[in-house]
């Protein structure tokens, strides 16, 4: 089941590293012959479970296993710990039972949580996330919204996770850490908007081998689209700004961050967590 190719869609062999295929309309739920492979993220258990039965047919499509922030708790209220919840050990059983490209969503995300009790708790999550990727070694998925320091403690003390900071928005000094922690930086559709300054510039700086590209569609748009009414075309505005602004051709740009992608989430359940090129 294909659609036809739009003006939008990239050019081919293109790897979008967070895209929420499910929760598109549902006569959006395709992926065009471009797609050499896309990563479709877990907001909670039963969604995780739903979207892999419905698109696991597709072996261009990897999936994530995680409880998201926003789906831990309401906004502001305080989540329970993992070792307290039943939902976590849930979440560890299924990754028992394999299949997952990667454990995720899970993070930190600052304005959600609203305050600092919250917050500590989100990063508690975090951290049981990352020790059930190191259990089956699998990389991490991360949403990060203004609390990349106290991410990157969590991350330090679990040397031997890396993943993706997907919707990269953090300084291109917080992306040099993250980079020399092994991870890879996800970046998305606010490439495209005209005030995204920092997003232009670690866009710029970051080493192809840790730089991915995805539309993390719907919940975020290219700029002129409305704001929840994202598609995964999406990604051809991406890498054509991706690649205007470092000076190569859109088959480089596609090329490159495809390379890390299938890198990162491209081992059938057991992907490859190590960078093995030297960190810049
Ligand atoms: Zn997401």
């Amino acid at each position: 089941m294909r659609r036809a190719r739009t003006g939008n869609d990239p050019g081919g062999g293109v790897f979008d590293t967070h895209l929420h295929l499910d929760q598109l309309p549902a006569e959006a739920q395709v992926l065009g012959e471009a797609w050499e492979g896309a990563l479709v993220p877990g907001l909670d258990l039963p969604q995780a479970l739903r979207a892999r039965e419905r698109f696991g047919a597709d072996p261009r499509l990897r999936f994530a296993l995680g409880l998201h922030p926003w789906w831990l708790a309401p906004r502001g209220a305080l989540p329970p710990d993992p070792g307290d919840d039943p939902r976590f050990a849930a979440l560890g059983a299924a990754l028992a039972e394999g299949g997952w490209a990667a454990v995720g969503e899970t993070g930190l995300d600052r304005p959600y949580a609203q305050d600092a009790a919250v917050l500590a708790v989100q990063g508690r999550w975090f951290d049981a996330h990352m020790a059930l990727a190191a259990r089956h070694r699998l990389p991490v998925v991360l949403h990060c919204v203004r609390a990349h320091g106290l991410a990157q403690g969590v991350a330090r003390s679990q040397r031997d996770v890396c993943g993706v900071v997907h919707a990269y928005g953090g300084s291109v000094e917080e992306a040099r850490v993250w980079v020399g922690l092994g991870w890879c930086v996800g970046i998305g559709v606010s490439l495209t908007w005209p005030d995204a300054h920092r997003v232009r510039e670690v866009a710029a700086w970051a080493p192809w081998d840790a730089l991915v590209v995805e539309t993390d569609a719907p919940y975020q748009s290219v700029h002129g689209t409305p704001r929840g009414e994202g598609e995964p075309a999406g990604l051809g505005a991406v890498l054509r700004a991706l690649a205007a602004l470092r000076g190569v051709s859109l088959e480089e740009a596609q090329a490159r961050t495809a390379a890390t992608a299938r890198r990162l989430f491209g081992g059938g359940g057991e992907g490859d967590v190590s960078r093995t090129a030297p960190v810049t």
